[in-house]
């Protein structure tokens, strides 16, 4: 066992490996930290991780930090550039317009973590904005990236949250936040973009090249790295976009520099999760023609890989491109039909499984049955054999033929309840959650640690939070989230 002592923060060691091989992807930047900030939410899991001592949290140094306004050696405040698609239409410069990477640390067992703060104030790339963060989006990020990775989606996460008394102006006069973001890499599609559409070939290789080097290691020395690579960005893109549909998030910008190559669920916006199993939902009130509305989501993967595939174009043939790209549908298929099946608790490869899969989604459409709880009491329905729901002759007729599927599985009863209660979660970051946190943030910050607590573990009871549970009261029905955050 290693008994080395927790880290205090000042012990931190910063490096920037990507800084060292593209240092033109950066500029050095400097912050605006936040009048008055009180730390609101601190996340103990990663803090942990970061193996850093939960006794730093009592001191003033750890906020100063999150307002990044403390400095120490090797801490040196950095942006970066990409560009990407937003909406279809190429913008050639983004780039961290409110993010400021701090660089990354390594614990014990070898992993890196990069250090974000977001929020923080102007950088060159900040264009007409104002650099900052409201609490009301800061707080949707730092609930929403943790319940992702609680639901096994992977995700960029959050270390803590702090709020400002500084005023931030949108439709209206909010209050500032500043996330500090921790992922193994920021590294967006929309920076292989940049690189790209600037015809910096040399610096792009470079990026390519680092970026296997570290997070692709298993074939970083192969011969036919570059195709190797492009095909593993599809798998993860598939796998990520598939544990999206099964779980019913709707990411809401899904624009090329929202992208990561890592398959990570990054820049939490408008998100959303669906109540009823609608494919046209769509969660951000600005996407007004629905391209990134629920239903699109899979396609919309396909067409941003299409892009990625168009920046490689000097590193990749376009025979290996093209073939490679033609593997994401039926890797997003099989994955997806993979995610619903275990949901239902169907662990045999049948053949008429897929028309099942059909009827089973076509009944959620029809009834309009809350997708969570419609599966969350399935799995209980394994030993009770029955729902709270309404008997329509949809739902009867699914439950016959469920019947008849289930009797061809050799799992019991009960080993499928537990499979399916460990994956179909009770609770669902719904969006009045997240409001209930926002409202009550200054004069009641413990109902956002007990909602932060109740989606880190939401496939637990929590019989205390039941409501919780539920789609939302009728106060907090047409609740609007939109991009400006
Ligand atoms: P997003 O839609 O949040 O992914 O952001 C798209 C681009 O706008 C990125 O380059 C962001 O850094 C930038 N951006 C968004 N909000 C702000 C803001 N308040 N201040 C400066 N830049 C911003
Ligand atoms: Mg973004």
């Amino acid at each position: 066992m290693n008994t080395r002592p927790l880290l205090k923060l000042a012990d931190l060691n910063f490096s920037n490996r990507l800084k060292k091989v593209c240092p033109h992807l950066f500029v050095e930047v400097s912050s605006t930290p936040l009048k008055n900030p009180v730390l609101l939410h601190t996340n103990l899991d990663l803090l942990n991780r970061l193996e850093l001592d939960p006794r730093e949290l009592e001191k003033s140094s750890f906020t100063r930090f999150l307002n990044g306004d403390l400095g120490f050696e090797g801490l040196i405040f950095s942006s970066t550039y990409y560009s990407g698609h937003q909406f279809g239409y190429y913008v050639p410069r983004l780039g961290d317009g409110r993010a400021i990477m701090l660089g990354e640390v390594e614990n014990r067992a070898g992993e890196h973590f990069e250090l974000q703060l977001k929020g923080a104030g102007l950088t060159p790339f900040s264009r007409m904005g104002d650099g900052k963060a409201v609490v009301r989006s800061s707080i949707r990020e730092y609930l929403a990236s943790a319940h992702l990775k609680a639901l096994n989606i992977p995700t960029t996460e959050a270390l803590a949250i702090i709020h400002g008394s500084d005023d931030v102006y949108r439709e209206e006069v909010e209050k500032a936040a500043i996330v500090l973001r921790v992922s193994e890499s920021f590294l967006r599609f929309g920076h292989f973009q940049y690189y790209a559409s600037t015809n910096q070939d040399a610096e792009l290789k470079k990026l390519v090249d680092f970026t296997i080097e570290n997070y692709f290691k298993d074939f970083a020395d192969h011969s036919n790295r570059y195709v190797l690579f492009f095909q593993s960005v599809v798998k993860k893109t598939a796998k990520l976009f598939a544990a999206w549909q099964s779980v019913g998030f709707a990411h809401g910008v899904l624009n090329t520099d929202n992208m990561s190559i890592l398959g990570l669920t990054i820049d939490y916006g408008p998100f959303g999760f669906i109540d009823e199993f609608d494919l046209d939902h769509v969660c951000n009130h600005s996407d007004h023609e629905g391209r990134y509305s629920f239903g699109n989501q899979p396609p919309i993967g396909m067409w941003n890989l299409e892009q990625l595939g168009i920046a490689l174009k000097g590193l990749i043939t376009e025979e290996d491109l093209k073939r490679t790209l033609d593997t994401y549908p039926q890797l997003f298929h099989v994955e997806y039909r993979r995610l619903i099946k275990d949901k239902l608790g169907l662990y045999k490869s049948l053949a008429p499984d897929e028309d099942f899969l059909k009827k089973t989604l076509n009944m959620l459409v029809s009834t309009k049955l809350d997708y969570t709880q419609f599966f969350r009491e399935l799995s209980h329905y394994q030993t009770s054999k029955t729902l709270s729901f309404t008997a329509t002759p949809e739902l009867t007729e699914f439950l016959i033929l469920y019947e008849e599927r289930l009797s061809l599985e050799e799992t019991s009863s009960i080993d499928r309840k537990n499979n399916m209660l460990a994956i179909n979660p009770k609770f669902i970051l719904r969006n009045y959650l997240a409001q209930i946190a926002i409202e009550n943030y200054d004069n009641n910050p413990q109902i956002l640690g007990q909602i932060f607590e109740v989606l880190s573990h939401p496939f637990l009871e929590w019989t205390e939070f039941d409501d919780w549970s539920r789609p939302a009261p009728i106060k907090y029905k047409n609740l609007s989230v939109s991009c400006s955050s």
